[in-house]
């Protein structure tokens, strides 16, 4: 009797199918072909190329980051942070010099302060941070202006306001995540096992079948011994419809960006207000626009699980399950003054006429000479920050999160820093696959000597 979906000719086993060919699906396939000893592996990426969504160099903010310069983390944070970036950095240094070139790049960095409170925030910064971050340097205005002219000159002269920052000056502090997950790719396709690519292969449906779980696309069937989901806000969509992870809502805060001619020389990032959920505006260079500074990203919420593509909309409203604790988590952040401010701010950088001039007043704060004219809505740019609602604890989750039954699938949902982390995800990942699978997992290479991310 050959009649049962599993018998089908179509149907192979995995030992692990990640669903997602983003950066942080893509690392964990370099990591399972690279450091375990799991025969065959695949990737299921629904568009044409891998790094179509949120990990595409245009649609993030192309930041290695380390917590030195995102005032949003705390110590403890930031050092978590920065061991998952530093592998980012030991990755690319392994690869050949052109092949690195497109990846890591280096840029002075740093985080200004304007005004005596923020300055003072910063200094007292330094002394916690100084210990645990070799490279990081305190500013003063002069200093600035030496690494970043138009952070303080206007018309050839100073600007008022007491200025301070916490720069790093000589490491790699962008990236190219696309490039980056093309590389992840290549590498794992070097290895002596089956690792298998599947690209233009939306996944339609996940089944448990016995120990097993069965992956379905329009093309083939596919069984794997471990799952993991890697969709972006996707991932709790094929949560919810497995009846998992019931327990979060999603709220995706989409980021755009404005482009200047070049006014910086490397990334300069602001004091974030503490109430804030999400980080404030900064100034980078864009790795695929030589000759041009980015500003951004904003912060608007927005119903679409993927920024340009709004059949994500009826996708968003099945994973939003609105209801009284959904609706009463968003008036708790809606309550306090500064959130909503900010949400009426973000909205009103969508609208014609007064965004550009709403937005170069907070550019303003990093450049001061910026004019109107110089402002350039960045089309087709950035992405959605698919952010988590605990709906248990009531609350907003701002960093990534994970829903793992620990039955052998797991859902990774990763907004900020999750490109950067994304190398520290799948070492976590494979550690689960080893408790599950039985696996070796030569965790050495994850566990080398810390080096700066220079
Ligand atoms: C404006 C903005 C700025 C950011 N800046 C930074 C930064 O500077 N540094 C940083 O570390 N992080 C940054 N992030 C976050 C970072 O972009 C993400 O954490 C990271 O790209 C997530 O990678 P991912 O692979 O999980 O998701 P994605 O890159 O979104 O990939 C998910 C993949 O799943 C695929 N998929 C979805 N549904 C299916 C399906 N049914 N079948 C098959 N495949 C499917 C999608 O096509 C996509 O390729 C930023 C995010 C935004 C929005």
């Amino acid at each position: 009797m050959t009649n049962t979906t599993t018998d089908r000719m179509t149907d192979r086993i995995y030992d692990v199918v990640i669903i997602g060919g983003g950066v942080a699906g893509a690392a964990l396939l370099y990591a399972l072909a690279t450091f375990t000893d799991l025969k065959r592996v695949a990737l299921v990426e629904k568009y044409s190329q891998v790094a179509s969504v949120n990990s595409k160099a245009t649609n993030n903010s192309q930041t290695i980051h380390c917590g030195d310069i995102e005032t949003n983390y705390s110590l403890e944070k930031a050092l978590k942070v920065r061991r998952s970036a530093q592998m980012l950095v030991r990755y690319a240094e392994q690869l050949s010099p052109a092949q690195r070139d497109q990846i890591i790049y280096r840029f002075p960095k740093m985080v200004l302060g304007v005004g005596a409170q923020e300055c003072e925030f910063l200094r007292q910064r330094y002394e916690t941070f100084k210990p645990h971050f070799a490279g990081m340097q305190l500013l003063d205005k002069v200093e600035i202006a030496a690494v970043e002219p138009s952070v303080v000159k206007v018309n050839g002269q100073d600007r008022p306001e007491e200025l301070v920052a916490l720069a790093v000056l000589d490491e790699y502090t962008a990236i190219n995540y696309g490039t980056l997950a093309q590389s992840f790719i290549e590498q794992a396709q070097t290895s002596d096992k089956t690792v298998d690519l599947k690209l233009g292969y939306p996944v339609q449906t996940i089944e448990p079948v016995g120990e097993n779980y069965r992956v379905t696309t329009a093309a083939e069937t596919m069984l794997a011994r471990f799952v993991v989901v890697s969709a972006g806000g996707h991932s709790l969509l094929f949560a919810h419809r497995m009846g998992i992870g019931l327990e979060y809502s999603c709220l995706p805060i989409a980021g755009n960006f404005y482009f200047t001619p070049q006014v910086l020389n490397g990334k300069v990032y602001t004091v974030q207000n503490d109430k804030l959920p999400f980080a404030a505006i900064h100034g980078d260079p864009d790795i695929t626009m030589p000759n041009k500074t980015r500003f951004g990203p904003t912060a608007l919420p927005l119903p679409l699980l993927e920024r340009h593509n709004l059949q994500t909309l009826i996708d968003y409203l099945e994973v939003l399950k609105l209801d009284q604790t959904v609706t009463g988590v968003l008036w708790d952040l809606f309550k306090v003054r500064d959130i909503r401010n900010y949400i009426f701010k973000n909205i009103a950088f969508e609208m014609p006429v007064v965004n550009r001039r709403l937005f170069l007043n907070d550019a303003r704060k990093i450049v001061p000479s910026l004019q109107l004219e110089d402002l350039e809505f960045a089309q087709g740019v950035g992405g959605v920050r698919p952010q988590l609602i605990d709906r248990t604890q009531r609350k907003l989750i701002l960093g990534q999160a994970e829903i793992d039954p620990g039955n052998g699938i797991r859902f990774n949902i990763t907004p900020s820093p999750g490109a950067t982390t994304c190398l520290g995800n799948a070492e976590q990942d494979i550690l689960r696959i080893q408790q599950h699978l039985g696996c070796k997992f030569d965790r050495t290479w994850f566990e080398a000597e810390s080096i700066a991310v220079s």
